[in-house]
């Protein structure tokens, strides 16, 4: 066991000239990643770990550092510190808990520039939405130090005399978090910051094709949580695939199990938690649509579906897939778009000129291929060539073209969640209910739109038999969610919440408590029972 900086097992990062010509050398010295391979931590202990896995940028296909994958060993011990630590964080008052989470907060304000770079240069998302990302964890903590003096239970009339019933909100002991690539610190600290106001201990697998982040993130809350003298255990980080993954969702010591990543991915943990009786939190893929009426405004439409579509290079749970467009403007918004799309720069997300970075791997390269391909196989027009980009600046072969295809929503590829910057146009005709009826016409349930000046056509999409999505937008696009509000979707997008409202729920379990301040012993239901 070491300490990150001082660690036997360390190894000096080497940058590459990209790296170097945007200050990532300086941003991982800030986040103490100058030299580190450790991917298993409780805090401010690290463990050496078994097989090495390589993060590579993206950006420029230049390896940024090496983290080692959790042993089964190790796994255990963390578990084991994990549940000792939350006996003591479960006593502390929630308002002290919130109090570690606003310093967390702060932390992140400090840190906004090198951890945004970080998540720009490992996962390949534009800077400004790097920087995006670690502004919604400062937000979330914001809101969960609020939160820490409002884990409120209701009070409920009894029905029998000289009695009261009240409900209240205990911790729940480990939740294991589960993350996909695409938001590499956001998704942690969705997690973490209501967790830890609700008293719970926390232990992250995050995603294998970004696991410097996490190490990132670590360390910064490690350092919190020792100037506070609070216990290893609070802050657990374990990396490896699925096979790691695979021992959280089977493991009764973790009673919650919130899981981000594919259908594919949340089908199979969401029938390994059941099978022990856990509970799980499941936030994966969605299929989302833009709804353009006729009387959409186009200065709203155009940036709303473009940055949809091809913002973090159609990386993102909620970008824009779908454009259900109306006959009667067809032409009008079909040509908008694609001459919006001449516009677009690709290339190096840590140059703020460019609009769209690189996809994650060539494994995605391939799967936008494959989409593109079938999309034309089932009889699409392809409005915008898709493609690799080659050349200076696009060494590392992840960089493709936003594509735009004519397609029917009964597409077999359509139906599908491709995650890459591919956009399918299709017409209605009539009604916004014809509109509807497409919008809701597939197995996922993430996030949806409608741009309409209609007020009627407006409140349609979002009455009951509207749009049937988690969320459901008017004049916005799918994409970019305040953390204010519950975010998650239903059908197969897993049905959890996380993030604003009363999200802080599903961290807890609830305790219904009757007390009998009488002298009598009255039966609920009026029943009788004399001795
Ligand atoms: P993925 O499903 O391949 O992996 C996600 C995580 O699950 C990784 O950490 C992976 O190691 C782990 N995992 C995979 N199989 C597992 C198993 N059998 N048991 C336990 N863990 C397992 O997803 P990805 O490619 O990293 O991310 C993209 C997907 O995530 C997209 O479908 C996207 O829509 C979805 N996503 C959803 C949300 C949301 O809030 N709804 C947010 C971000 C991403």
């Amino acid at each position: 066991m070491d300490s990150v900086l001082g660690g036997s097992n360390k190894k000096t990062i080497t940058m590459s000239t990209v790296a170097t010509d945007y200050g990532m050398d300086k941003a991982l010295q800030q986040l103490g990643l100058k030299d580190v391979n450790h991917g298993t931590s409780t805090g401010s202990t690290w463990y050496p770990g078994g097989e090495e896995i390589a993060s590579y940028s993206p950006v420029d296909g230049a390896l940024i550092g090496k983290v080692t994958t959790t042993t089964k060993e190790e796994y255990d011990t963390v578990i084991k510190t994990a549940q000792e630590a939350f006996k003591t964080f479960r006593a502390m008052p929630a308002p002290q808990r919130g109090e570690i989470v606003r310093q967390f907060g702060n932390k992140l304000r400090e840190l906004k520039e090198p951890l945004g770079k970080l998540v720009s240069y490992e996962m390949g998302k534009s800077l400004q939405e790097g920087y995006g990302e670690v502004q919604e964890m400062i937000d979330i903590c914001d809101f969960a130090v609020g939160l820490s003096r409002q884990l409120n239970g209701q009070v409920i009339p009894s029905e029998r005399p000289g009695h009261v019933m009240r409900e209240q909100w205990h911790s729940l002991g480990i939740v294991g978090i589960i993350s996909a690539f695409n938001f590499p610190v956001a998704v942690w600290s969705w997690n973490t910051a209501l967790a830890w106001v609700c008293g719970d201990v926390c232990v992250w697998k995050a995603s294998e094709k970004a696991p410097l982040c996490s190490v990132a993130c670590q360390n910064i809350i490690a350092e919190i949580l020792k100037e506070n003298d609070l216990p290893e255990g609070i802050s657990c980080i374990i990396n490896g695939d699925y096979t790691v993954g695979e021992w959280m969702t089977k493991d009764t010591r973790i009673p919650l199990i919130s899981a981000t990543g594919s259908t594919r991915m949340g089908r199979i943990v969401g029938k390994t938690v059941a099978e022990r009786f856990g509970k799980s939190l499941l936030e994966l893929g969605g299929n989302n649509a833009i709804i353009i009426t006729p009387t959409a405004d186009l200065k709203v439409v155009v940036p709303g579906a473009v940055f949809g579509a091809v913002g973090t290079c159609g990386q993102r749970c909620t970008s824009t897939r779908r454009l259900i467009i109306h006959e009667s403007v067809y032409d009008k918004v079909r040509d908008a778009i694609v001459g919006a799309y001449d516009q677009i720069v690709i290339g190096n997300p840590l140059d703020e000129k460019n609009h769209v970075g690189p996809l994650i791997d060539k494994d995605a390269v391939d799967m936008y291929l494959n989409a593109i391909e079938k999309a034309k196989e089932e009889g699409g027009n392809v409005l915008v060539e898709g493609g690799v980009l080659e050349g200076e600046g696009y060494e590392s072969g992840c960089y493709v073209k936003p594509a735009i295809i004519e397609a029917e929503n009964t597409y077999e590829i359509v139906q599908h969640e491709t995650f890459a910057p591919i956009l399918y146009l299709m017409k209605y005709s009539g009604d916004v209910e014809n509109a509807i009826e497409i919008q809701n016409g597939v197995a996922q349930g993430l996030s949806s739109a409608i741009m309409t000046n209609e007020m009627k056509e407006a409140e349609r999409f979002l009455s009951f038999a509207g749009s049937d999505c988690g969320i459901a937008n008017v004049n916005i696009g799918t994409s970019g969610a305040e953390i204010g509000g519950a975010f998650g979707g239903e059908k197969e997008t897993g049905g959890g919440r996380e993030s604003g409202s009363d999200a802080w729920k599903v961290y807890m379990r609830r305790q219904t408590n009757t007390v009998n301040y009488s002298d009598e012993l009255p039966l609920a239901q009026g029943i009788k029972f004399d001795l």
